[in-house]
């Protein structure tokens, strides 16, 4: 982490060679929440994986301008792009799970209708979910915003794992057989997890049968949240980002 304190999220259309424009509520923020006055150091993303040193050369009464000291790429992100598809759980448990994956480098949610799904979100709730992984971002230093859609063309990606109980095969030795397979270090690894009654047998066969790679996570249910999060520890753990 760059510096240890909250970063601000600019839109990249307010940033130009040497200048950043904070308004709307990040500049409440700045100027009223943090008390930032002229003079400071303000560390500023945009979403896009840039990462700017500014320092508050202006505030007026709508606005503020920084002026850029320093621009780094791809601050506080993963060397591997990690999509999360996670089978709908109840909103606050899928809110925490936008959270915490977004402090652990998750770069993409998929939020899955499975068999046993007994939710559907609604257009306001990707909305949520947008917002909490911006939050996420900007208390957490990274520079990159994650998506969050219900697009799940990442699954036709070589290097899929789902977690299903059973199986008796961890993580890590799962992702060295895709390593090795490979023949070089992964790009890009998607991670499935079920909703609260698990994925239905026929989604079983299908996710093996597209050559996904099934991972059990010891021997007791977890919910699903916390196989979610356990999961993606257990991948950084065995791509070396932990
Ligand atoms: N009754 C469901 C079943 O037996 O599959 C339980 C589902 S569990 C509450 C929700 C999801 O978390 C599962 O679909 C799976 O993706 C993941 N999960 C939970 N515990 C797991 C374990 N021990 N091994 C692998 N995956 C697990």
């Amino acid at each position: 982490v760059e510096e240890h304190f909250e970063n601000f999220f600019v839109e990249p259309d307010k940033i130009s060679v040497d200048r950043v424009r904070f308004d709307g509520s990040e500049f409440h923020h700045l100027v009223k929440v943090k008390r930032k006055a002229v003079g400071d150091q303000v560390n500023v993303v945009d979403g896009t994986g840039n990462f700017y040193s500014t320092r508050l050369i202006e505030i007026k009464s709508g606005h503020a301008i920084g002026e850029i000291a320093k621009k780094q790429r791809r601050v506080g992100e993963l060397a591997v792009s990690i999509q999360l598809v996670q089978g709908v759980i109840r909103h606050q448990r899928m809110d925490w799970i936008i959270e915490k994956g977004t402090e652990l480098g998750v770069d993409r949610f998929i939020p899955l209708q499975t068999e046993y799904c007994q939710f559907r979100p609604s257009e306001l709730k990707f909305q949520r979910w947008k917002r909490l992984a911006r939050n996420a971002v900007k208390q957490c230093g990274r520079s990159v915003l994650p998506k969050v859609d219900d697009l799940p063309d990442c699954l036709r990606s070589s290097s899929v794992i789902f977690a299903h109980p059973l199986k008796h095969v961890g993580v890590k030795n799962v992702i060295e057989k895709m390593q090795q397979k490979h023949q070089q270090p992964l790009q890009s690894i998607s991670l499935i997890v079920g909703p609260e009654g698990g994925f239905s047998d026929t989604e079983v066969e299908q996710f093996l049968r597209w050559g996904y790679n099934q991972v059990d996570l010891g021997q007791r249910r977890l919910r699903a949240e916390t196989a979610a999060i356990t999961l993606l520890v257990l991948t950084l753990e065995a791509i070396g980002e932990v």
